[in-house]
């Protein structure tokens, strides 16, 4: 069978992710990770999930829990949500969500329905490496969104058409981002939503980390602000993308997305034709987990979390070479580093993995068009504070 002459052309783009391959080495137990973005399985909150299954499959529980369910989703968790963003300055109803199965596929869903092949999107330069994947199965065009940069909506519109399509919708990541770590300033997400006014496209305003924020003042989310603008989420072109992966457990595959009913009808039916629904299941304990104790459970997130990204720019600071700068992520996982011009990330992660044993993950494939390849992600997420300082330690050695 020659599989290359059946694949649709949306199959060109896929390819296997760096941070893919990358885990596959990680099983050594002799190496010290940065490289995951993911949380550490010793905070989850296990027994909690217990008591929720147990209760979920209970007698006279078990039928709905095992049956199938509606597209939307599960009501009460639905319900639950609604109040958790109407305390984020977002007021709306369970009308308003859609849940998904992670935030991933709410990615998905976004680019299947927007994206005709040659449309553009607009993506941060770096962006979530997933995301990129998620849209590159409908052939779209990245162009870069740079929200207080001077480009004119005219240039963006004019490059859009130029390569066949329209741009459709500006994609960010906006609390302590993946890859970065940094956070999109209040100054910058108003301007977003002007730029995406003046082309009359929808921001895709992804939410993962947005509960891990250690210290500095929370800034209003993207869909926040323009509800104060229009007074209402159904004239809003914001579409929130929510996750409990980061907050509770990323096994379960539980997200969701805001907005205007309109959208999210239009995304209920793209759902049923998909998978149906999420699993029942999964989003029934959710919502046991979230609505007994969803507070407390993230503030002992943050306390673990912010611990080790105190010790790993503590670490930075003392051991990386004049040249290499880093930013100062106010939560969420990751820090950013970039090295001197000229460095390339991947080699030196080859070098790092033979040499010192230090994992990370290179930056490059962060960038729509591939470039930056003296930049890499370090995660601060599942390593203690003794790997923490060694594997700085091995690092800055390695790169003097
Ligand atoms: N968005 C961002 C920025 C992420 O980092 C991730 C996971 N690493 C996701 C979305 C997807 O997460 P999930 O599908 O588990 O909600």
């Amino acid at each position: 069978m020659q599989w290359t002459e059946v694949l649709a052309t949306r199959n060109t783009r896929m390819k296997a992710s760096e941070i893919r391959e990358l885990l596959k080495l990680l099983d050594q137990p002799d190496i010290i990770s940065f490289a995951g973005g993911i949380p550490d399985p010793a905070l989850f909150p296990v027994q909690a999930f217990r008591d929720a299954f147990a209760e979920a499959l209970a007698d006279g529980q078990a039928a709905a829990a095992l049956q199938y369910s509606v597209s939307e989703g599960y009501r009460p968790l639905r319900d639950w949500i609604a109040e958790e963003m109407g305390k984020i300055g977002i007021p709306c109803g369970a009308d308003n969500i859609l849940i998904t199965s992670g935030s991933q596929q709410a990615l998905d869903y976004l680019g299947k329905l927007m994206l005709s092949p040659n449309d553009t999107a607009l993506v941060g330069w770096p962006t979530y490496l997933g995301a990129l994947g998620a849209f590159n199965a409908y052939e779209p065009r990245y162009d870069r969104l740079d929200p207080l940069g001077n480009r004119s909506a005219d240039s963006f519109a004019e490059a859009a058409a130029a390569a066949g399509g329209r741009v459709k919708f500006a994609y960010l990541s906006v609390d302590f981002a993946n890859p970065t770590g940094e956070t999109l300033a209040r100054a910058a997400r108003e301007a977003v939503l002007d730029l995406a006014e003046q082309l009359d496209i929808a921001v895709i305003e992804d939410a993962a980390y947005q509960t891990l924020r250690f210290d500095g003042e929370a800034i209003p989310p993207i869909l926040a602000l323009e509800i104060a603008r229009k007074g209402n989420i159904e004239a809003c072109r914001t579409l929130y993308c929510g996750s409990f992966s980061k907050s509770l457990a990323p096994g379960l595959r539980v997200g969701w997305i805001c907005g205007a009913k309109e959208v999210i009808s239009r995304l209920v039916l793209m759902k049923q034709a998909a998978d149906l629904h999420s699993a029942t299941t999964n989003q029934i304990v959710t919502e046991k987990v979230a609505r007994a104790g969803f507070d407390a459970h993230v503030a002992k997130l943050r306390e673990v979390y912010s611990a080790r990204r105190d010790h790993m720019l503590a670490a930075l600071a003392r051991e990386m070479p004049d040249g290499v700068r880093w930013t100062q992520p106010e939560g969420g996982m990751f820090v950013w580093l970039t090295l001197p011009e000229g460095m390339d990330a991947a080699d030196l992660l080859a070098r790092s993995l033979a040499t010192e044993r230090v994992a990370f993950v290179p930056g490059r494939a962060f960038f729509a068009d591939g470039s930056n390849g003296n930049t890499l992600r370090l995660s601060f997420s599942c390593a203690d504070e003794a790997a923490i300082d060694e594997g700085i330690k091995r690092l800055g050695r390695l790169l003097r």
